[in-house]
């Protein structure tokens, strides 16, 4: 297969497109077409049948790819129950425990309970309160700048990597820890002013997404790990985009070999989740949510992701073909190459040549985020191969090179969607 774009946005996703404009509150200039359910491994079709491969696995959140056949028969054999959708916590069913189980077979051994919830942002929310719990003393929670951790109020007050996403919203109590190895003295010089009761928790992304896919120090980790042991303070690795696999270890904070008291997972498990030692059980009904752990399929499709991925030992797969991806991008001379696995990134140089790329790749069929200032990201589905890699290095060379002219402008229909002709 072969990215195939003809006309961008095409006609009928023009028509659903404005009409998604008009109602929905929150329009942000999507992609500029309409999926279809055509599409196999890394490609899909849109309904105008421009064929798109994508390095973005709807934002880390479709690890295995469009139509995998272990996926559709799952779907299929529960095609015909009703409903598909539980209040999970209160009114249990036996998928919701299967899913439980296999998740603790590749979480660490201590940390042997879990919670099922119905978002990233979710997790998070439930791992801080789960610390707070803990932690009667609480005064506040630390998290680092450039993070991100999601948009409910509590998650939204962690996060740090755009303005937009925080502006004129209340917040909780939270300080911010630099992204770097002087997060040790300033987390000591906190501790020395509060007493280290009164910091609930720290959370933080082994590798920040949003925020610019960048991989903590391992420096920085283990002064972290050392401190928060001394004192007791829990630390939270939100895995809601570097888990289950992504980085070729079921967990980005596993490739610092250290072992934190929370980890927060969603996208990739098909279902937001927290998972814990025993000790952290807070008391009945302290954490829950209607639908939390009961979409029978998400649930099925969390199982059966993280069992396929063991059978078909896709975390080799993740780490052979993220080591070439990123030497393909080291050969293209790409500013600053940086990820684990099949979490990569690197800088163009300027916000608005990043954002000249990303369209003009899109328009030769190539589907990538954008993340930090001036960075792209490319997370492809964990199945992709070489061929599809090579692909993508393709378009994104001669992207570069187009976007890179004196007088570039993006022409075509895509420019009436961006409004481009106004900017
Ligand atoms: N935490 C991290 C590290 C994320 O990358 C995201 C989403 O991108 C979230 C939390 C929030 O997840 P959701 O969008 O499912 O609420």
């Amino acid at each position: 297969m072969k990215p195939n774009v003809k006309k961008l946005p095409g006609l009928k996703s023009q028509k659903i497109l404005n009409k998604v404009k008009n109602l929905n509150l929150g329009w942000n200039h999507p992609y500029p077409f309409i999926h279809s359910n055509k599409g196999q491994g890394c490609y899909f079709y849109d309904i105008d049948n421009n064929l798109f491969l994508d390095f973005a696995s709807q934002i880390a959140s479709n690890p295995l790819g469009y139509n995998h056949p272990d996926l559709k028969k799952i779907i299929k054999q529960h095609s015909n129950r009703h409903p598909i959708k539980f209040a999970g916590q209160d009114f249990t069913i036996k998928e919701h425990i299967d899913l439980l189980e296999e998740l603790l077979t590749i979480t660490p051994k201590i940390l042997n309970k879990a919670f099922l919830i119905n978002s990233g942002a979710e997790a998070v929310e439930n791992s801080i309160k789960t610390c707070m719990k803990k932690r009667p003393k609480t005064k506040f929670g630390l998290s680092f700048k450039g993070d991100f951790h999601g948009r409910t109020l509590g998650a939204l007050s962690l996060t740090h990597s755009k303005e937009v996403y925080t502006k004129d919203y209340l917040k909780i109590k939270t300080k911010t820890l630099p992204f770097n190895e002087n997060a040790k003295d300033s987390l000591l010089k906190l501790i020395k002013k509060h007493s280290s009761e009164e910091i609930g928790f720290i959370i933080f992304e082994p590798i920040q997404g949003e925020g610019g896919y960048n991989v903590a120090s391992k420096k920085m980790v283990k002064d972290l790990r050392k401190i928060t042991k001394q004192h007791n303070i829990p630390l939270i690795s939100d895995e809601v985009q570097s888990g289950v696999g992504r980085t070729g270890k079921w967990w980005g904070i596993e490739n610092f070999n250290i072992t934190p008291e929370v980890i927060s997972s969603a996208k990739a498990l098909q279902v937001g989740a927290i998972i814990t030692n025993k000790s952290f059980t807070p008391e009945p009904g302290a954490i829950s949510s209607t639908w939390g752990g009961g979409h029978l399929l998400d649930l099925v499709l969390g199982l059966e992701t993280i069992k396929v991925i063991k059978r078909k030992r896709l975390l080799n797969n993740i780490k052979k073909i993220g080591n070439y991806l990123r030497k393909r991008l080291i050969e293209m001379n790409a500013l600053n190459p940086r990820g684990i696995g099949l979490m990569q990134a690197f800088d163009l140089k300027n916000k608005k040549l990043r954002d000249d790329v990303i369209m003009e790749c899109l328009k030769q069929g190539l589907v990538l985020l954008g993340c930090g200032h001036k960075g792209i990201r490319l997370i492809p589905p964990y199945i992709t191969s070489r061929t599809e890699i090579d692909q993508a290095i393709d378009i994104l060379n001669s992207s570069i090179k187009e976007c890179s002219k004196k007088y570039f402008k993006h022409k075509g229909e895509i420019c009436n969607y961006l409004n481009c002709a106004n900017t």
